[in-house]
């Protein structure tokens, strides 16, 4: 598609929108308006008028045009994106679920809403402002009253702590993770290991000189089973010797991939104190599981779920993605039917999201038909109305680019078995310090409400090979506090 654009600086917002609608053309951006465009093409324009500036509007798509303009006083971003938004609309014909919302946390902005506006007119304004379908708009707003208590709960000082495994036994086709396999990174992994233990050291060294306090840890990747069952015992031993655990109400291990989880590395886990963990079947289907690269069977997801019960974990977290190559609506619904059969406390559902980068782009193309999104859509709503009858809440979401009919992503728990971690990170409404390759920790000033991120380096090999740098700006946590501190007083 060519986004033709004119007279504004709303390129950004312009361009997320044309992908919600064609999220797998590439959008070429030209600044500047031609004559007679050809095939799919968009414009969007401010030009000095009589009573001010004229906004316009424009999509074609070789066939048809469809043309709005409106006279503002002055060039701002929403009416003119409003005008694209609808254009869009009308040329092809689907209204988004979640409208106009772009680059934003969608249940964040609900919440900000309705701190200014009240319940009612700040869900009316979400919904009418954004064109946030009515089934949308209940959903985050019932994401909204879940979080509320773990929202509460968190002190000015309050942190939690992520620590990254970015190894998996194979490469699943759909991902665009870092993640390398084991069979690639082996020799990366002991040294990783180790350097991961001293940065783990250095954190917890700067959480006790600030006086923070831990309340959530996650321990996620990867697959941070791939590691040995000692290894997992020296890293969780580790982390409960190295900071103050007396706060930390959570300690999660993603064991993720069934194939990677043994009886030793479960009883490792539960020794060292994980409450909960998550075992990650994406379906049940063993055909799909197949074509997207996954080692494992249905059959070992079952009796994964059956170890962990026997060992002890109550709170088990199961992952399921909709949209993935060769499922369908029933398919789906047997695979969430499965799931739920294995008592998880914790469902979450992902529609699927395609990155350049993932296998299944590079070799399959374009997999945005119409039919697909209304598919994945049909699968979303099944999950939204069958975990409610089973008594799960919605209490965490989000969206990313590229998702499969421009869904959303929804984490489902249990009354009581919410994972904090996944609110605070996800909503960015606390400080979350990140460990390990590729890890991007969240300073969140409790008082101002400003978030500040420090990264670390992306690749296993970047991480062990410039690891004094990754220790060195982790020490900009102390100086970030410092300053949101001096600015209360
Ligand atoms: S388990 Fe997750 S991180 Fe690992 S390859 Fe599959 S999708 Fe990527």
């Amino acid at each position: 598609m060519r986004l033709q654009l004119y007279g504004h600086s709303c390129r950004y917002e312009c361009e997320n929108l044309c992908r919600v609608f064609f999220p797998y053309s590439p959008v070429e951006v030209v600044n500047g308006l031609e004559e007679a465009p050809a095939g799919l093409w968009a414009q969007a324009l401010a030009e000095p008028s009589p009573g001010g500036f004229r906004l316009a509007a424009r999509v074609g798509d070789g066939e048809r045009v469809v043309s709005l303009e409106r006279t503002v006083p002055m060039v701002e971003e929403y009416p003119l994106t409003r005008m694209l938004y609808e254009a869009l609309v009308r040329i092809t014909g689907t209204r988004p679920a979640w409208g106009m919302l772009t680059g934003v946390h969608p249940v964040k902005l609900l919440r900000q809403t309705v701190k200014r506006l009240g319940s009612q007119a700040g869900m009316e304004e979400y919904r009418e402002k954004w064109q946030v379908s009515p089934r949308k708009a209940e959903l985050a707003g019932r994401v909204l009253d879940a979080q509320r208590e773990a929202a509460e709960a968190l002190g000015p000082d309050d942190f939690s702590l992520y620590v990254g495994i970015p190894f998996c036994p194979t490469r699943c086709a759909y991902c665009s993770f870092i993640s390398q396999d084991i069979a690639q990174a082996q020799k990366l992994m002991d040294p990783y290991f180790q350097l991961l233990l001293a940065e783990l050291e250095r954190v917890a060294g700067i959480a006790a000189a600030l006086g923070l306090r831990l309340v959530s840890v996650y321990i996620g990747g990867g697959t941070p089973t791939t590691l040995t069952a000692e290894q997992l015992r020296l890293l969780c031993g580790e982390i409960s010797r190295l900071f103050d655990m007396s706060h930390c109400t959570e300690f999660t291990v993603e064991a993720g991939r069934p194939d990677t989880i043994t009886r030793e590395k479960l009883e490792a886990l539960k020794a060292a104190g994980v409450g909960r963990i998550s075992i990650n079947p994406q379906t049940l289907s063993d055909q799909v599981l197949e074509a997207i690269g996954r080692r494992h069977s249905a059959a070992d997801v079952e009796a994964a779920f059956a170890l962990a019960h026997q060992v002890g974990f109550q709170n088990i977290n199961a992952d399921l993605i909709v949209g993935l190559p060769g499922d369908g609506l029933a398919g789906f619904q047997n695979s969430l039917q499965g799931v739920l059969d294995l008592g998880p406390a914790n469902v979450t559902v992902h529609s699927l999201a395609l990155k350049r980068s993932s296998r299944l782009v590079v070799e399959d193309g374009d997999i945005s038909s119409h039919k697909k999104a209304e598919e994945a859509a049909a699968m979303v709503e099944h999950s939204i109305r069958r975990l409610t009858e089973a008594g799960f809440l919605p209490y965490y979401l989000y969206r990313q680019t590229r998702m499969a009919g421009n869904l959303e992503n929804t984490g489902w728990a249990l009354p009581g078995s919410v994972c904090r971690y996944n609110i605070y990170t996800m909503d960015e409404s606390g400080t979350v310090i990140a460990c390990g390759a590729g890890g991007v920790s969240k300073i969140k000033d409790p008082y101002s409400g400003d978030l500040q991120r420090i990264f670390n380096f992306k690749y296993p090999y970047e991480y062990i090979s410039r690891h004094q740098e990754v220790l060195e700006r982790k020490d900009g946590v102390i100086g970030l506090y410092e300053q949101f501190r001096q600015r209360l007083h």
